[in-house]
């Protein structure tokens, strides 16, 4: 008998992420420049990171050899002050997707469930099956999550529930006061996960204050990071703000260092540019109607998104995919989301944008000729 296949059964049988194509890698299959390469694959920020992040790496270069702060206290007094949060309500993570992590080694064991929609997140069931614990996914409405349906489907196995808002791939976005009244619903002893990794791409009538709820939901855990909007994905940074019970399990749990030096001073950095989101945002929202604007005059069905994504129907995906790669362009499929037929695309530069529209119109004519 093989040692693998005495590893748990819960973990033989995940099934792994799959992230957007790197450009190297396209480069490398295609044999392109990666000049050429336009990647709106992974909801990265095109205007790269704040000018401010990238001198305070420059700067902290020179303590590489030394390990990081464990604690991360210069970050966390800065979301402290900035966001009126005690130090002790902050888990820091090695991108979100660690905080996550830390959620379900914290708080899912074998014949425990965590509950999540159709269409959410891959990270949710991923994390949920390494724990060990199952897996019960609610039917989307519109593509959205069905709130009422998934307070419905708690039940006394249920420990954890992930909501994403807005939803990754689908953009959908729930209003503030949905929110609060499923929060009201679930159990007391039910962890409520709100994921708000695009937070910062909100219209300002969208935002709402969930870091007032803490005050009155002991069980409410936001997740943020740092990877999206503030354009550090590779540095890997995010946080949590919960009760300083649930902070001090998942602190116990987590990797000593697990958030590096140069993602500690980073974070900080990026945190004090808030002009720098506020010219993210804006850029956003003009290459969203620029793209919304040229799937309409295709023909395509879109979700709207409050995200900086847009998930179309492409028919035949895997095919436009494929002429869309062919041509440079990645975008994401998303069969593994149970949505064979839509392909999602970053929101990039006006520049950036317009190669992907181009390229899209001449994939749907060779793959519909075809
Ligand atoms: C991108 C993303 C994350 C996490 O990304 P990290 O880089 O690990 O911080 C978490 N949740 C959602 C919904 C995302 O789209």
């Amino acid at each position: 008998m093989s040692v693998a296949s005495r590893a748990p059964e819960y973990i033989r049988a995940i099934r792994p992420y799959q992230p957007g194509k790197p450009i190297s890698e396209l480069a490398r299959e295609m044999g392109m420049p990666e000049s050429g390469i336009v990647k709106l694959a992974s909801n990265e920020n095109p205007l790269g990171m704040s000018p401010a992040a990238r001198q305070a790496i420059v700067d902290a270069l020179a303590e590489v050899a030394r390990y990081p702060d464990g604690n991360g206290f210069a970050l966390k007094a800065v979301l402290s002050a900035r966001y009126g949060v005690k130090p002790e309500q902050i888990v820091l993570g090695n991108g979100s997707n660690d905080i996550l992590e830390l959620v379900a080694s914290s708080f899912l064991r074998l014949g425990d469930a965590a509950v999540f929609s159709q269409h959410a997140f891959a990270v949710y069931p991923l994390a949920t099956n390494a724990a060990g614990a199952r897996c019960v996914e609610v039917p989307a409405v519109a593509y959205g999550h069905d709130l009422d349906a998934m307070a419905a489907a708690i039940d006394g196995d249920t420990r954890v529930v992930f909501v994403a808002n807005p939803n990754n791939p689908t953009g959908t976005f729930l209003p503030g006061e949905a929110l609060e009244a499923f929060l009201r619903k679930v159990p007391a002893d039910v962890l409520v996960v709100l994921d708000e990794a695009y937070t910062e791409y909100l219209a300002p009538e969208q935002c709402y204050d969930a870091i007032a709820w803490l005050t009155h939901f002991p069980n409410l855990l936001i997740s943020r990071t740092f990877s999206k909007a503030y354009g550090l994905a590779g540095l890997r940074v995010g946080y949590a703000f919960a009760h300083p019970d649930v902070a001090d399990l998942m602190n116990r749990v987590r990797q000593p260092f697990n958030v590096s030096s140069l993602a500690l001073v980073a974070a900080e950095a990026a945190l004090g540019d808030q002009e720098f989101i506020a010219r993210s945002a804006d850029l956003n929202r003009r290459g969203m109607a620029q793209i919304s604007v040229a799937l309409d005059e295709l023909g395509l069905e879109w979700i709207p998104s409050a995200g900086n994504f847009l998930t179309f129907r492409a028919g035949k995906a895997a095919a436009v995919d494929a002429a869309l790669l062919r041509q440079g362009v990645i975008v994401r499929p998303i069969a593994g989301y149970g949505m064979p037929e839509w392909l999602r695309v970053t929101i990039g530069l006006p520049e950036e944008n317009l190669r992907f529209i181009d390229a899209l119109r001449a994939a749907l004519a060779e793959t519909r000729a075809g």
